[in-house]
């Protein structure tokens, strides 16, 4: 079986990279995770410079240019995260990261200064104590899988964490945040669903995708193997400049979403990460492009545009904001913002 791609020799190997760009391409991964799938490397076009797919996985030399409002923690998880693994900013709701590694490595990734492959699972006696944590809360209502990435657990693994899980009944909800569907779509074996389908909660999946070419044949298929088993699943895509920030290449993705039964749940603007300016857009922009999809595309393609800020107060939304304009009520609709 073909290899995920770590190194700079690697990507020079595979023909991503050039190898009079592998001494950059290797200043950037000693500095941040660097990891490739066969399938997202099959998706590359090396021929294209300005390939969305190459660009949000190749390490580019504009990532160690840090600016001044990038930070190591940009939507500030560390201050509410009371014990190892848990991030606890909403009353009713809890991250559990219970690893730390994903099966790529996001160029433009919010927590790249945590996740990697150095970074391994919590230990026994950690996820011991994030679970008591959990058990503790009774206003906990759902539970967030993240990390890294939950579904690069094996099934045996999973099976072990959401029947731990399954015995604190204030929980309903195990929500799985993945683009293991997309980037590797083979682990999504009929044993991974199983121990999905075991689990007495609910189970959400919300894959992360930010482009259509993402969603070729063996990630649809793997994205039907959860719907089939009555597994619901919600997308959420990062807003990059050169990657998606266009009218026509968003409607594409939400729309193959829709088709493929996951319905597209938030736009994120890109975060204060470090080495990740190259990928913003202003937010005026990502609200033009909400306002260019609000009527032209199904009601079901539009996800909420969100911006998680840096001082660590949650997200928030920031779509378009449309005053009436016509005659409906008395009201007087005023702005929230
Ligand atoms: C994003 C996030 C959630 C999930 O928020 P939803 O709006 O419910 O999707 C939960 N906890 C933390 C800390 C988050 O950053
Ligand atoms: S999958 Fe998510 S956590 Fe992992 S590198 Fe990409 S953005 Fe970061």
């Amino acid at each position: 079986m073909r290899r995920t791609l770590r190194s700079a020799d690697d990507l020079v190997a595979a023909g991503l990279v050039s190898s009079g760009q592998r001494a950059d391409v290797k200043a950037v991964a000693d500095r941040y995770a660097v990891a490739i799938t066969p399938a997202v490397a099959d998706l590359i076009d090396p021929t294209d410079p300005d390939d969305p797919i190459a660009r949000q996985f190749v390490p580019s030399p504009m990532e160690l240019t840090r600016t001044q409002e990038e930070r190591d923690d940009p939507i500030a998880d560390q201050v509410h995260s009371p014990v190892p693994g848990i991030v606890h900013r909403y009353p009713d709701r809890v991250l559990l990261k219970a690893v730390h590694a994903c099966p790529v490595y996001c160029r433009f990734c919010f927590r790249r200064e945590m996740v990697g492959p150095g970074g391994d699972s919590l230990d026994d006696a950690a996820l011991n104590t994030a679970v008591g944590y959990i058990a503790d809360r009774p206003d906990i209502w759902e539970v967030i899988l993240t990390g890294g990435d939950p579904l690069i657990l094996s099934p045996r693994r999973l099976s072990a964490l959401l029947e731990r899980l399954d015995t604190i009944d204030h929980v309903a909800v195990v929500r799985l945040h993945t683009r293991v569907p997309v980037v590797d779509p083979r682990r999504v074996t009929a044993e991974m669903i199983g121990a999905l389908s075991v689990s007495s909660k609910t189970i959400w999946t919300a894959l992360h995708v930010n482009h259509s070419r993402e969603l070729t044949a063996d990630a649809l298929a793997a994205i039907g193997r959860f719907a089939d088993a009555g597994l619901p699943l919600v997308s959420q895509t990062v807003l990059l400049k050169g990657i998606n920030d266009d009218a026509l290449v968003l409607a594409d993705l939400f729309r193959a979403l829709v088709k493929a039964r996951v319905k597209p749940y938030y736009l994120h603007q890109g975060d204060l990460a470090p080495g990740t300016s190259h990928f913003r857009t202003t937010i005026a922009e990502g609200q033009r492009l909400m306002r260019a999809l609000r009527g032209a595309v199904s009601g079901l393609c539009q996800p909420t545009y969100v911006v998680d800020p840096p001082d660590g107060s949650g997200k928030r939304p920031i779509g378009p904001c449309y005053d009436l304009g016509i005659e409906h009520s008395a009201e007087t609709v005023t702005r929230d913002r």
